[in-house]
């Protein structure tokens, strides 16, 4: 067995040719040909030109950007994570390109893409599918900071997303990223804060105290994205005696007294994006940081998840569109037998299936994304079905790289572990089950169908 350069060409012989769909469109009457006959683009050049102007630009751009800024440093961030310095190198190039905030105004004050036409949920798919086939642990920094700065965006209360906006635009004019993560998750409850039955029985953790001007926090958080460098942290606390039912989103900002990141876990994918437990020891939060109502944060977090899970499906998409791209390289050039491993007819069954997948894939999400307003049911759909898939296609990808597939230096072996995250987080896919569930029952109510 030997690696050779070459990829096959399509057709082997004259005859070949002839029949090929390329040939025949070709040799076709005019007014024929005028109906059939194409030039042969990849998947993902006929799925750009079907999008609106501005979200091609979008989707080229953050191509651009992930194969310049992060497939080239994702192996090395993977074995080495947080690494201060290249993290802030990789924020602050994110938002020079315009690829930090695409939901609020620019922070810089420079060109906004012309994206506020187009449902949120849409524009960040387009967004992650890009990053995460450069990196999936970079794309789940840039995603989790979109998921910090969803409930700011979904509160409605622009007095305070002008507040926040500020600061940022200020970090922004000198260059540096103003960071936010999304805090939920407590020790005594992960799912429990991502589905209503749970819900109705957990007991909070992280409780707000009022105090002369605002409220004091404690409690502790885990697994916050992002939380080991977050400017600011979005914290759900319930009030003083009372349950789930009164969460209230607090913005808490990283120097604050009695807030400390703790440590980042050691985890298996996504590495460079921290999963970080953090402590609040009777943390003061001024009323101004208070985001949305008292009472209001339950409600907040069930529609900023909505919001972020056809996005995380499509990280999930994108990890698994790194690996097929990996794959095909691998079996373009690997020789087996003197011949590469692409003129085997198994090995092109199995990367036509993966492509199908990967389509099948972009178009759930295309399709749920770009409704105005996401449902529950849409968003854990989008979410289940993909993070499914794409581990499957990553499974597939390993295969065919065998031996090769399970080094710590292929990209194939790191989508494999970065993919696996998503069937976990934003509510684990059996919680997502129950989610599509909890809205049929509503539907069975209403207008009865499925
Ligand atoms: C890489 C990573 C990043 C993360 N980022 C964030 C973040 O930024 N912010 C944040 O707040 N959290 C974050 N999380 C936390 C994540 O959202 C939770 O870990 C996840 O929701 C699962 O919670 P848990 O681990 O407590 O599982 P548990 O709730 O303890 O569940 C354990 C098992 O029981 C199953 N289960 C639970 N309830 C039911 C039920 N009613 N019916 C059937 N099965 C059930 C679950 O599916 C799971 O298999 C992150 C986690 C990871 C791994």
């Amino acid at each position: 067995m030997k690696n050779s350069a070459s990829i096959a060409k399509p057709h082997d012989s004259a005859t070949e040719r002839r029949l090929s769909p390329d040939e025949a469109f070709a040799a076709a009457r005019t007014e024929l040909q005028a109906l059939v006959r194409y030039a042969p683009r990849s998947m993902w050049e006929q799925d750009t030109a079907a999008l609106p102007l501005p979200l091609q630009y979008l989707r080229r751009h953050a191509r651009h950007f992930a194969a310049r800024e992060l497939a080239p440093r994702a192996l090395d961030t993977d074995l080495a994570p947080h690494d201060r310095d290249v993290e802030r190198q990789v924020l602050r190039s994110a938002l020079q390109a315009g690829l930090f905030f695409n939901s609020v105004p620019h922070p810089e004050e420079g060109r906004p893409l012309p994206l506020d036409d187009y449902p949120l949920a849409w524009t960040a798919s387009l967004k992650n599918e890009e990053l995460a086939a450069g990196c999936g642990g970079w794309a789940l920094m840039l995603a989790a900071h979109a998921l910090g700065a969803t409930p700011l965006v979904l509160c409605g209360d622009a007095a305070t997303l002008a507040r926040v906006m500020e600061k940022a635009k200020a970090k922004g004019r000198a260059g540096e990223p103003y960071l936010l993560a999304y805090a939920i998750t407590e020790p005594a409850s992960g799912s429990d804060v991502e589905e209503t039955r749970g819900a109705a029985v957990a007991r909070p953790g992280t409780i707000a105290r009022p105090s002369e001007g605002g409220w004091r926090l404690t409690g502790r958080k885990l697994y916050t994205s992002g939380g080991d460098i977050a400017d600011a942290v979005m914290v759900f606390a319930a009030l003083e005696g009372e349950g789930l039912e009164s969460w209230t989103c607090f913005l808490v900002e990283r120097d604050t007294p009695g807030f400390t990141r703790v440590r980042n876990e050691v985890k298996m994918g996504q590495r460079a994006s921290a999963a970080t437990e953090l402590l609040l020891e009777d943390v003061f939060v001024p009323d101004e940081h208070v985001i949305g109502e008292l009472r209001e944060g339950w409600a907040l977090n069930r529609a900023s998840l909505n919001l972020s899970r056809i996005p995380v499906a499509a990280l999930a998409l994108g990890i698994a569109r790194g690996a097929v791209e990996a794959a095909i390289e691998f079996v373009a050039c690997f020789e087996l037998g003197g011949r590469p491993l692409l003129e085997y007819q198994e090995v092109e069954l199995q990367v036509a299936e993966m492509i199908a997948q990967l389509s099948m894939m972009r178009s759930t999400i295309w399709e749920y994304a770009r409704r105005p307003i996401p449902t529950q049911a849409a968003a854990s759909l989008a979410k289940v079905s993909c993070s499914d898939a794409a581990l499957q296609v990553c499974t597939s990808a390993m295969q065919l790289l065998s031996n090769h597939g399970v080094l710590h230096r292929e990209r194939v072996e790191k989508a494999w572990r970065d993919v696996r995250l998503t069937q976990i987080y934003e509510g684990t896919n059996d919680i997502n089950r129950l989610a599509i569930i909890e809205d049929l029952r509503q539907s069975l109510a209403g207008d009865g169908g499925v």
